[in-house]
C-alpha cells in the first residue's frame, strides 16, 4: 500500500534513489539525505503509515522489526560498543517533516541529551 505523493513510498517502491542500505518484505533502510551524524539512517516500513501516531495494534510486528532492523544497521555501522540512537519524531514540535513511519539511526558522534 502506498501513498500517491509520499517521498519514502518512491523510494520503497524504487521510484525514487536513495542509498539503501537494508531491504526485506517489510521493511527498507536508507541514509538519510541531510544526515546529522556520521550513521544517519531511516528504517520506514514499506507500508504507508502516516506516522506513529497512525499505527494500529496490528502493526505491532512491523513497528517491532523497524526497531530490530535499526538495532542491525547500528551494529553494521559499528556502534555496538560506542553507542547510537534510535528516535521516531511525531508532530510539528518534534520536527517531523515527512508523513510515512521512520525510524531515525543516529551514531558516531556524541550525542548530547536532552535533544534539541
Ligand atoms: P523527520 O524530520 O520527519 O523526523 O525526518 C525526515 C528525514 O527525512 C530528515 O532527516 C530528512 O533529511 C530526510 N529526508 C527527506 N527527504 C529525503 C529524501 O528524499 N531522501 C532521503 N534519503 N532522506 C530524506
Ligand atoms: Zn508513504
Amino acid at each position: 500500500m502506498s501513498a500517491s505523493g509520499c517521498i519514502f513510498c518512491r523510494i520503497a517502491n524504487k521510484e525514487m534513489d536513495a542509498d539503501i542500505v537494508y531491504e526485506d518484505e517489510e521493511v527498507v533502510a536508507f541514509r538519510d539525505i541531510n544526515p546529522q551524524a556520521p550513521t544517519h539512517v531511516l528504517v520506514i516500513p514499506r507500508k504507508h503509515f502516516a506516522g506513529i501516531k497512525a499505527a494500529e495494534a496490528k502493526d505491532e510486528a512491523v513497528m517491532g522489526h523497524c526497531l530490530m532492523v535499526a538495532r542491525e544497521i547500528a551494529v553494521r555501522d559499528g556502534l555496538a560498543e560506542r553507542g547510537y540512537r534510535i528516535v521516531i519524531n511525531s508532530g510539528a514540535e518534534a520536527g517531523e517533516s515527512v508523513p510515512h513511519l521512520h525510524v531515525h539511526v543516529l551514531g558516531g558522534r556524541p550525542l548530547s541529551w536532552p535533544p534539541g
